[in-house]
């Protein structure tokens, strides 16, 4: 089955009060949330947060951590985590009357269980003021391998548990942090998705990757069971970043969501302006809430 239909038809939530772009606005400045779409400057801002969607930072803005293609600020010992945050934030993402919320937050190695306890007591909170209404997403760290802190979250009642590979193994020591690694990060997958929750990873392309270096990345998604793909092109934040080794056409990224299609993935969104929580309220509520 296709269960990808592009380009998607905006669903209104009709078990929801409309939501506004500056609805939202007003609410992320009354509480000073982060979100990832005004500190990335994320091209896709109008459309997701008019379909319903937005992605909101945890666990401040400092990472333990150094990809070579990110822009985040870094630290061994960042500030320790505001302990209130799960409820103000739950409050606040409630009241603006959006359908899908994606959670995220820098990498925390310096926290025992990497911060799996703070998402799940968010998840939590958005789930018990929602009445069970409001859909998560969390896209989060592999938790340095942690599993138990990957059970610990997957199980707080989320809908879809994220994680990026970012990349084809080969490229891997060159793109992500030391820490990070290929076997890892499917490991985490692989473990989430025993927990009974939709699992969905991302991938940049433009990085020199080779077409079935992607291909058998994606085989390896299906067999631990991921349900969805996105596929992006990889853009360069600064001089200081990893350089653009290709364009991708537009023809390569359909070439792989139809691939991901026919290999029975839930959804593939695949596009030069995709990212990884890309429309993903809509995409979930046309593809898996049948
Ligand atoms: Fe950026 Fe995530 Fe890498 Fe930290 S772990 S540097 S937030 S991509
Ligand atoms: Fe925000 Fe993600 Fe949409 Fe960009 S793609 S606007 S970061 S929800």
């Amino acid at each position: 089955p296709r269960y990808f239909k592009a380009p998607a038809p905006p669903r209104a939530p009709a078990h929801l009060p409309p939501t506004s772009f500056d609805g939202m606005e007003a609410g992320l400045r009354s509480l000073s949330l982060v979100t990832v779409c005004e500190e990335a400057q994320c091209p896709n801002i109008g459309e997701c947060w008019s379909g319903g969607t937005a992605t909101v930072m945890l666990l401040g803005d400092t990472c333990t951590r150094g990809c070579q293609f990110c822009a985040v600020k870094t630290s061994v010992a960042p500030p320790p985590p505001d302990a209130f945050e799960p409820l103000r934030a739950a409050g606040e993402i409630v009241k603006w009357g959006v359908d899908y919320v994606v959670l995220t937050s820098v990498d925390r190695d310096d926290l025992p269980d990497g911060g799996a306890g703070h998402f799940r007591e968010t998840v939590e909170n958005i789930k018990s003021a929602s009445g069970g209404r409001m859909l998560v997403e969390c896209l989060v760290s592999d938790f340095a391998g942690n599993l138990t802190s990957v059970d610990h979250l997957a199980k707080a009642g989320m809908d879809v548990y994220a994680h990026n590979v970012e990349t084809v193994p080969r490229l891997q020591k060159y793109v992500r942090d030391p820490k990070a690694n290929y076997e890892q990060s499917m490991r985490t997958l692989a473990r989430a998705k025993r927990a009974g929750v939709y699992t969905k990873t991302s991938l940049m392309l433009g990085l020199g990757e080779r077409d079935e270096e992607v291909e058998q990345v994606m085989r390896d998604l299906r067999e631990i069971g991921v349900d969805v793909v996105t596929f992006g092109q990889y853009l360069r934040p600064t001089e200081k970043h990893l350089s653009v080794v290709e364009y991708v056409s537009e023809e390569k990224f359909d070439y792989f969501r139809e691939l991901g299609e026919r290999m029975g993935f839930r959804y593939v969104a695949s596009g030069p302006m995709v990212r990884s929580s890309y429309k993903a309220g809509e995409y979930f509520l046309t593809n898996m809430i049948k």
